[in-house]
């Protein structure tokens, strides 16, 4: 048996049809029927279909008058919002015991990131299952289709793979196995005028876009033709982004060629503390706290954070904190992204101001970026170069 190799673990969680199910548990009589939650006006359209009602061709979006003609016998109710919200902070509540990151999409579906979790719920398919059990425990029998990956991309693919009531593991080198039998359509972002490029050019399977000349396709389709083609391949960067790491301020650069050493990875963590900066002013918030990102060549992410001296807005003190934080990293790896982001942000507000006035060198400091900021708004951002920027 091969080894399963698990770069990242990400979960795709999602409610099978979610508003359906809710009204099916709350009048058990609708249970094994069909049940159509939707507008029921004239321009009414199907928010969500029971799998009985599924069964004769009935689908969200569709206008009522069309999911009446196909299924007359089903029960048609008008949404209930509060209810459903009640259900799903149950439901988030369980996600939120699972692991600090996740990252709703909508009132029914959620990516969790469970990477290092593993001594606490075992490999990623016992994640999946504990999951899928603790759901229906806290909603009294409502079902979760989940699907486990290494990228967002797969993970969401697979959770509606055997839905409903399913679990999909992928492991990262069974990727392209899993993917590339399926339909185009299923690429994230793929609708049916992509779909209709792509059917012209002969592909018809996310594996045929992955045997492409890459040329051919952007030649097609320009930057999303590149973009499908690392998705076929399985490629996804994108981080699960968790409500509290969101109220953050970040940049990075994902780097043409691969760099080593101190030196290289200072100069783009400058550039990067030099446009977080004028964007927390800009918000008017300072920052608390202060977190570095190192891609290695060989993907594998690194993350380490600080509590910031004091709070604030300033390039330079976000800069001097990425380089204490250095220290953590091995940087004798060649490394292809580098980037930083500051956190617990909060009102720029009187305290903070207090102590500038004690401190005429970050006073200055401080009026300093203020100009910058002034210009580059004016003259755009290549307009004022400080010295550490000039190759
Ligand atoms: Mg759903």
């Amino acid at each position: 048996m091969r080894t399963e190799r698990w770069p990242r673990i990400i979960l795709h969680a999602d409610m099978d049809a979610f508003f359906a199910s809710v009204e099916q548990h709350d009048r058990p009589e609708l249970k094994g029927t069909p049940v159509i939650v939707g507008g029921t006006g004239r321009r009414g359209v199907v928010s969500a279909a029971s799998y009985e009602a599924r069964a004769f061709g009935v689908h969200s979006a569709m206008p009522t008058h069309e999911a009446r003609r196909r299924c007359p016998q089903a029960t048609f109710l008008s949404p209930r919002l509060g209810r459903y919200q009640e259900i799903s902070s149950q439901v988030l509540a369980v996600f939120d015991d699972y692991s600090p990151l996740v990252e709703p999409l909508s009132v029914d579906e959620a990516f969790l990131d469970m990477t290092g979790a593993e001594g606490i719920f075992g490999p990623p398919r016992d994640m999946g299952r504990l999951l899928r059990v603790d759901v229906a425990r806290a909603t009294d029998g409502l079902t979760v289709s989940v699907g486990v990956a290494s990228t967002k991309f797969v993970a969401k693919v697979a959770s509606d793979h055997h839905k409903p009531d399913g679990l999909t593991v992928v492991a990262a080198d069974q990727v392209h196995d899993f993917l590339w039998p399926l339909d185009i359509k299923r690429l994230w972002g793929v609708g049916p005028h992509t779909a209709g490029r792509l059917e012209k050019l002969g592909l018809r399977t996310i594996g045929d876009v992955a045997r492409t000349a890459p040329g051919l396709l952007t030649e097609h389709l320009g930057d999303t033709g590149a973009h499908l083609r690392r998705l076929s391949l399985g490629e996804d960067d994108r981080e699960v982004v968790g409500e509290r790491q969101a109220k953050s301020v970040g940049a990075e650069y994902t780097l043409e060629r691969d760099i080593r050493g101190a030196a290289t990875v200072k100069k783009h963590l400058r550039r990067a503390a030099d446009r977080v900066a004028p964007r927390l002013r800009r918000q008017g918030v300072v920052a608390t706290g202060l977190r570095v990102k190192i891609k290695t060549a060989a993907f594998r992410l690194v993350t380490r954070q600080m509590t910031l001296p004091r709070p604030t807005d300033d390039a330079r003190p976000l800069f001097e904190a990425a380089c204490v934080l250095l220290d953590e990293f091995d940087l004798n790896v060649p490394m292809r992204l580098v980037g930083l982001a500051a956190f617990g942000l909060g009102p720029a507000g009187a305290p903070v101001q207090a102590e500038l006035f004690g401190d005429p060198d970050r006073q200055k400091n401080s009026r300093l970026e203020r100009t910058i900021d002034e210009l580059r708004d004016r003259f755009g951002t290549s307009a004022v170069k400080r010295g550490s920027e000039l190759d």
